[in-house]
Order: structure tokens, then sequence, then C-alpha cells
């Protein structure tokens, strides 16, 4: 499954970001084995496209029982690499995967099979048209590293379920997690070339997105998915882009001030907040009980343990790499230097070795500062307050991102409201993040959140080619839009078109056009 062959010399090392060891080195694939895989798996598609959806859910209930047998290793293995606490690991990377499983092989077959189309025109009426859903062939995945297993292996898994196969290339700094997909797919028995792991950075990536692919999906940075959509326009390949988000919160005035700072405090921090569905910003609705609210905020987030995953009371681990910190670093020092004014957390913790910063809260921010404009991706929660509604919708729109967003309060007439004024593919109303891990919702974003969606059926019908079969079975019927054409054919059609959509009067005259001329030479008058 995983391919060997490199015309490039140079690996990658795999870092366990709390404590900053190395612990794996792989190769970084160049072009022609990127090529070579993808080869093998269009060879694959020849047989894995032609077996039906029920012998393909077979294998994925297969790989299902095989990722519940190697749980702990897997969730061990991402807590390892990228450094989420273990139970993190198994709640967000283990239950999407398992529960898409489960879903493809119970609803795939309905959610694929051919669907008749009734035609309206009379014209059509010895038609009948029949849509099927045919695979593309092979299908690109290429991932980020925070959430390893989850993001790739549920876009994999709806891609071969409907007949593609798919050649993977996972984050760099994810590489570990990347080839043990591969090795569950193997264990579980599916036919080699099916799923293909290509080990590498940025230009393994670039070969694979310029490959002869059926689709790309991409997940990761804008500026990525930029560079991507351009590479993969050589080939036409058709892309789904998954891009960052600078998610917002409204919090309204009747919001249940325990259960919304919870809420808040986990979707802020949670993986250390590098999330792209992260609540990024916070806007409270002036009330009664906001300042009690953003207390109860403060309070929750001291309270969070950092530090590495080996511990099981951690709350939050460390950032990905040194990059990551000194963005977050950056932007929380811009903001202070603008005004605005630490609540709690605000620095890096060097102490434990890794790259940990302290949960933080923000207020006194704007939206010329980039705390409030940026994907952060990190532990770091600015909080505005807002006098009215209107103002709080504006202010959650005005942002080049639109991946999700979530409402939270007590009257979900007026929450339901604001959701659906809000520039984004998801809205949540007293929760969030949990949608990306339920196969059955939609996934992706507007503006510059990304292209297309992912999961649900909307994300199968990305998946394949959506093909429309037309029978006749009626040869010699009259073909009014054949040839020949001439003066008592244009009476003809003119005639029908009356008949069918013209006023009363019209209609009748149109009757009489439409009949008197049908059978006529079409070219005399
Ligand atoms: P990234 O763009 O740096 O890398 C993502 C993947 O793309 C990696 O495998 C990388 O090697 C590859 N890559 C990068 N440049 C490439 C290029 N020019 N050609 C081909 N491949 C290339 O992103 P990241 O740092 O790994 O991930 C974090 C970002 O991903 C954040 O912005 C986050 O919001 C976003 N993200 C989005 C979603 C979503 O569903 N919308 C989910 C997770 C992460």
């Amino acid at each position: 499954m995983i391919s060997s062959k490199t015309t490039k010399t140079e690996t990658i090392k795999s870092i366990n970001p709390a404590n900053k060891e190395v612990i794996g080195e792989f190769p970084c694939l160049g072009k022609s084995a990127v090529i070579d895989t993808v080869q093998l798996a269009w060879k694959a598609y020849e047989d894995w496209g032609l077996l039906s959806n029920s012998k393909r859910a077979h294998h994925i209930l297969n790989l299902r029982k095989v990722i519940a047998k190697h749980a702990d290793e897997i969730a061990e293995l991402v807590s390892r690499e990228m450094g989420k606490p273990l139970g993190e690991a198994y709640l967000t990377e283990l239950n999407g995967p398992l529960d898409t499983c489960v879903w493809l092989a119970d609803n795939a077959d309905r959610l694929l099979s051919d669907e008749m189309v009734p035609l309206t025109h009379p014209l059509l009426s010895t038609k009948q048209s029949v849509i099927t859903f045919e695979p593309l062939g092979v299908v690109g995945v290429i991932s980020p590293w925070n959430y390893p297993f989850s993001i790739p292996m549920m876009t994999i898994l709806m891609a071969v379920m409907v007949g593609n196969t798919v050649v993977l290339k996972p984050s760099e700094k994810s590489t570990l997690i990347g080839l043990k997909i591969g090795e569950l797919f193997k264990e579980a028995g599916f036919p080699e070339g099916v799923v293909s792991v290509v080990t590498g950075d940025r230009d393994t990536g670039k070969f694979l997105s310029e490959a002869r692919l059926g689709r790309l999906i991409f997940t990761g940075s804008v500026v990525g998915g930029q560079k991507v959509m351009a590479q993969a326009a050589y080939n036409l390949t058709p892309i789904t882009l998954e891009l960052g988000g600078k998610d917002p919160a409204i919090v309204l005035p009747d919001a249940p001030v325990d259960w919304t700072a919870r809420g808040i405090t986990w979707g802020a921090f949670t993986n250390a907040g590098q999330a792209c569905a992260s609540i990024e910003r916070l806007y409270i609705l002036k009330g009664k009980k906001t300042d009690q609210l953003i207390e109860k905020i403060v309070e929750k987030t001291k309270a969070l343990k950092v530090g590495p995953a080996t511990d099981e009371n951690v709350d939050v681990g460390p950032l990905i790499d040194a990059e990551q910190l000194a963005k977050v670093v950056s932007q929380v020092e811009e903001a202070k230097e603008a005004g605005a004014t630490v609540l709690c957390g605000g620095r890096q913790m060097t102490e434990l070795g890794g790259y940990f910063y302290e949960p933080t809260v923000l207020t006194n921010v704007n939206h010329s500062m980039k705390i409030m404009q940026e994907e952060t991706f990190g532990p770091v929660l600015p909080i505005m307050v807002i006098d009215n509604e209107d103002k709080a919708v504006e202010l959650a729109n005005d942002s080049e991102f639109g991946l999700c967003g979530t409402v939270w309060g007590k009257n979900l007439k007026r929450a339901e409201d604001i959701a659906r004024d809000l520039q984004v593919g998801t809205v949540l109303i007293n929760d969030c993040l949990f949608s990306h891990a339920a196969p059955q919702l939609p996934w992706g974003g507007l503006k510059k959140s990304g292209i297309g969606r992912s999961h649900a059926r909307f994300g199968l019908m990305d998946l394949v080619n959506i093909k429309h079969i037309n029978i006749d079975g009626a040869g010699g019927t009259t073909r009014l839009w054949w040839y020949p054409y001439g003066p008592n054919r244009t009476k003809t059609v003119r005639g029908g078109i009356l008949m069918f959509h013209g006023s009363f009067g019209a209609k009748i005259s149109g009757f009489f056009s439409f009949l008197g001329n049908i059978f006529k030479n079409p070219r005399n008058k």
C-alpha cells in the first residue's frame, strides 16, 4: 500500500510537539513515485469500480472492525504525533470514521441507486430518463495534521464507498497517522491500490494535485488551497477545498450562563484551538448577565490543565510546532499593543518543554486587529460586547471566512433567525464543532473557507459522475426539432408554444396552427 520509490532524497521528520522529540523519519516522495502510485490506483479502480455497493459496504464494515480493534493504538498515536489529549483523540478522531462506516453501509446503496426522472414536455413523452451515479476513478486526498485520522479517513471512506480508489497525501506533520490509515485498509482486506499513501511535504502534494485524477479533495490552509486550485487547473481536475475558518459565536442575553460558558470554552480551546471550526470570535449581546458570563468563561479557562497528552488529566495540549506558536504569540501581542486587555493567559508556557501556549481570553478587541480577522488556530478567545443583534450579525459576517458559526440562547426562534443571517456553511445553536463527525451532515464553507461540500449525500454526489441516460423506444415519432426547417415547421412550433403556454384565446389559435401544419411538408408555406 505504501509506495517506496522516490526521486527525492530528502526525508521528513515527525515530531512530538509536547516534547519536541523526533518520533519518525520518512521518505519525501518525488514526482515519479507519486505518478506510479496514482497509476497503481487507476489499475485497482478497474476492478474496485465494478464491485456492487453491497460488496464495497462489506469491506467498509470489515474496516470498522479493524479500526475498533486498533482504537487504543490510533488514539495514542494521534496524541503522540499531534499532541491532543488522549480522551479527545478517542472522542474526536474515532467516532466520526466509525459512524461513517455504519452510515455508508446502511445508506449508500439507497443514495446511489438509479433515479428515474419524469419529463413534463409532451414532445418528450416517449422518452425515459434515468440518472446513474458512477465513480470518477482515482481521488487524490491531501489532508492536514489537526484531525490527522478523522479528516482523511472520513473522506476516503466516502470516496471508496462509491467505487473510487484513493491516493492519500497526509500532512508532513502527521505522517505516522497517515501511514497507519494505509495499514488499516490493508488489514481490512481492501485490494492493493484501492487506498495508497504517499508520504511527503508540499511538493509531494503538488505532484499529486498535478496528476491525472477524477477529483482532488484538499483540506488545509487558504494559501495551500489557492495553490492546489491552480495546480489542478492544468488537467481541469475537479476540486473540493476545505479551508480555514474564523468562526463567530453570538451569545443572546437569555443564554444560560454556566452552559454557555462551558460550551464556548470547549469550542475555543479544544484541540488547543487548532480546529477549523474553533470559536475564534465571541460576540456577546449586552444584557444583565454579560459580566457574569465573561467572568465564568475566564474562570473555566483558568481551570484548564495544559500539558502533554501522556497526562490523562490534561485538557489542552501543545500547538503543533514553533511556526504555529509564533503565529499565536504575534497575533496576541499585536492585539495587546493595539489596546486589547488580557483577562487570562497570554503567554507561552516554555516551562512545559513543548509548544505550549496558555489558554487566553481577550477583551477590548476590535475588527482592525488580526486576532479578529485572521485565523489564529490557537487557544485564544477574543470577546466583544455588542449593543444589538444587527451589529452582532454584521460583525460576524465581517470576515473573509465563512465556515461555521454558533448562536447561544434560550429563545430558539430568535437564535434560528440569527443563524439564517450568518454567511457560513454550518450554524450550530447551543453547541459547537460536533457536526463534522456526523457523516449525514454536509460539511463545507463559503468565501475563503472553501469550495464544495464533503460528507452527507452532497459529498457523495461530488464523488460520482452524475450520468444521465435517456431511452427512447419509439423510433419514428415526429421530431419537431430535427431537420428540415421551413415555413410550415415554424407555424407548427409557434402554434405549439401558444397552445401550451398562451392565454385562453392564444391556446385555441395555437392548437389549430399546430395541428393544421404538423403533417404538412415543413418546407412549404
Ligand atoms: P496546509 O495548507 O499547510 O497543509 C495541508 C496539506 O496540504 C498538507 O498535507 C500539506 O503538505 C499540503 N500542501 C500544502 N501546500 C500544498 C501545495 N501547494 N500543493 C499540494 N499540497 C500542499 O494546512 P495545515 O497547516 O496542514 O492545516 C491547517 C489548516 O487547515 C487551517 O487553516 C485549518 O483551518 C484548515 N482546516 C480546514 C478544515 C475544514 O474542514 N475546512 C479542516 C481541518 C483543517
